[in-house]
C-alpha cells in the first residue's frame, strides 16, 4: 500500500480557513486601501501582543531578508563593521547582512542542535564587530542567555533570526523579545506564513521602531514626502496584514500540532541511531516549534535515503545543502573547505522529513516505516 506525502502541501490548511480569508481579503479590497493602512497597523498590535505582555513593537516589512537588513541599518551598522552569524542556515540570513556593506563573520554550529555554539563565539569578535544574529534554527531558540552575557560583555547587539520560529518560547518568554531586535519572515512556508512574502522586525526600543517606520517607507517621516533617511521601499502590504491576522490565532494551535507530529516521528526513529540516523534533540531552556523535522542520516548515506523515500511517493528536503561560507555568492570571502566542520557536516548530513500541521499520524506511521525498512528494521 502507497502513499502519496509530498515534502510540503499549504492546499489543506488554506481550506480549512478560506471563508476568514476571503472575508478579509474582501474587507481590503472595499477599503481600497492597499499599502500601509489599518490591516498593518493592527496586525502589527496583534503581533506584538501575541509575542509580549510587555511592551514591544513590531514593524512589518516586505520580506524576512529586509527585516534583518533594515534592524542592521537602524542600529547604523555599515560599512566598516563586522557582523556575526553562523554558516549553517538559509543563505539569506547572511544577505540581509551583507546588503547593509557590513562584512561577514562566521561562528560555527553546535553539531548536536545545528545552533550557535556560544564557545566559539568570543574568538570571533574584533573591535570592528557591532552585531550577533543566531538564528532559531528549525523552530528552536538559540542559547540567548550565553550569546547575551558575551555581547554585553563586548558591548554589541543581539539581533535574533527569528524567521523559523513564531511562537518559539526560551525559557519563558517568546523568541522576537530577546535581542535588540529580531527579525521575522512570514513566507509561505513558515510556521506564520502569509500568501506572498512578508516580514517584520521586533525590537523594546521605541526610537529603533521609529527609525524603521521611516527606513521602510523610503525614509519618510510624518510629512509626506520629505525623507529624514535613505530608506528603502519594504512594506508588509495590507493584503497580507490581513491574512495574517486571520490566521496568527491559529499559531498555537499549530504548533502544539507540529509539536505532536514531531514527537510521533521521535517515537519511531530514535531507535535508529545505532544506524547514524539522530533524531532532532530538544534543547532544555524551551519549546521547539517544528518549522522543520530535522533528521541527521550519517554514514554517507542521506541521499540513498533521500532517493529511497522518493521513489517510495515521500517528499523530502535538505536545509541546507551548502554553508552559506561555501556559496558561490560568497567566493569573495576565501573560506575554503575546513572552515566551519561542523556546519560543513550538517549540508551533507542533514535531511528534512515532511512536516505540517496538516499532516496525519498515519502518514508519519508510513513514512517512518519505509525509513525502518530502509535500515533492514521492521515497525
Ligand atoms: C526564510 C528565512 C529568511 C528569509 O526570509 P524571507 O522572508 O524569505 O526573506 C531568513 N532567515 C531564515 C533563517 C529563514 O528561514
Amino acid at each position: 500500500m502507497g502513499m502519496n506525502i509530498p515534502f510540503n502541501e499549504l492546499r489543506p490548511q488554506v481550506r480549512a480557513i478560506k471563508p476568514e480569508i476571503e472575508t478579509a481579503i474582501r474587507r481590503v479590497l472595499e477599503r481600497g486601501w492597499f499599502i500601509l493602512g489599518q490591516e498593518g497597523r493592527d496586525f502589527e498590535a496583534e503581533f506584538s501582543a501575541y509575542l509580549s505582555d510587555a511592551p514591544l513593537y513590531t514593524v512589518g516589512v516586505a520580506s524576512g531578508t529586509d527585516a534583518l537588513e533594515l534592524a542592521l541599518r537602524a542600529l547604523e551598522i555599515g560599512p566598516g563593521d563586522e557582523v556575526i552569524t553562523v554558516p549553517h542556515t538559509a543563505t539569506f540570513t547572511a544577505l540581509g547582512i551583507s546588503a547593509t556593506g557590513a562584512a561577514l563573520r562566521f561562528v560555527d554550529i553546535e553539531p548536536e542542535t545545528y545552533l550557535l555554539d556560544p564557545q566559539q563565539l568570543e574568538a570571533a569578535i574584533t573591535p570592528y564587530t557591532r552585531a550577533i544574529i543566531p538564528v532559531h534554527l528549525y523552530g528552536q531558540a538559540a542559547d540567548m542567555e550565553a550569546i547575551t552575557a558575551i555581547a554585553q560583555k563586548h558591548r554589541i547587539d543581539v539581533i535574533e533570526d527569528a524567521a523559523q520560529a513564531h511562537g518559539t518560547r526560551y525559557r519563558e518568554t517568546r523568541v522576537g523579545t530577546l535581542g535588540r531586535l529580531a527579525a521575522f519572515s512570514f513566507y509561505p512556508t513558515k510556521n506564520l506564513g502569509a500568501y506572498g512574502d512578508g516580514g517584520a522586525v521586533t525590537t523594546r526600543d521605541a526610537d529603533l521602531a521609529a527609525r524603521l517606520t521611516k527606513l521602510r517607507n523610503g525614509g519618510m517621516g510624518a510629512q509626506r514626502y520629505h525623507h529624514d533617511l535613505p530608506g528603502v521601499n519594504s512594506r508588509l502590504d495590507e493584503m497580507q496584514a490581513a491574512i495574517l491576522r486571520v490566521k496568527l490565532p491559529y499559531l498555537d494551535v499549530w504548533n502544539t500540532r507540529r509539536r505532536e507530529l514531531a514527537h510521533h516521528y521521535t517515537g519511531q526513529l530514535g531507535d535508529l541511531s545505532t544506524e547514524g540516523l539522530q533524531v532532532p534533540v530538544e534543547c532544555g531552556w524551551g519549546d521547539h516549534v517544528y518549522h522543520l523535522y530535522v533528521v541527521r542520516v550519517g554514514e554517507n548515506r542521506r541521499d540513498a535515503l533521500a532517493t529511497y523515500l522518493k521513489d517510495r511517493g515521500i517528499g523530502t528536503n535538505i536545509h541546507y545543502p551548502v554553508p552559506v561560507h561555501r556559496q558561490a555568492a560568497y567566493a569573495s570571502l576565501n573560506l575554503p573547505e575546513g572552515s566551519f566542520p561542523a556546519s560543513e557536516r550538517a549540508a551533507r548530513e542533514v535531511l528534512s522529513l515532511p512536516m505540517y500541521p496538516e499532516l496525519t499520524a498515519e502518514q508519519i506511521d508510513y513514512i517512518c516505516e519505509q525509513i525502518r525498512a530502509f535500515y533492514g528494521r521492521r515497525t
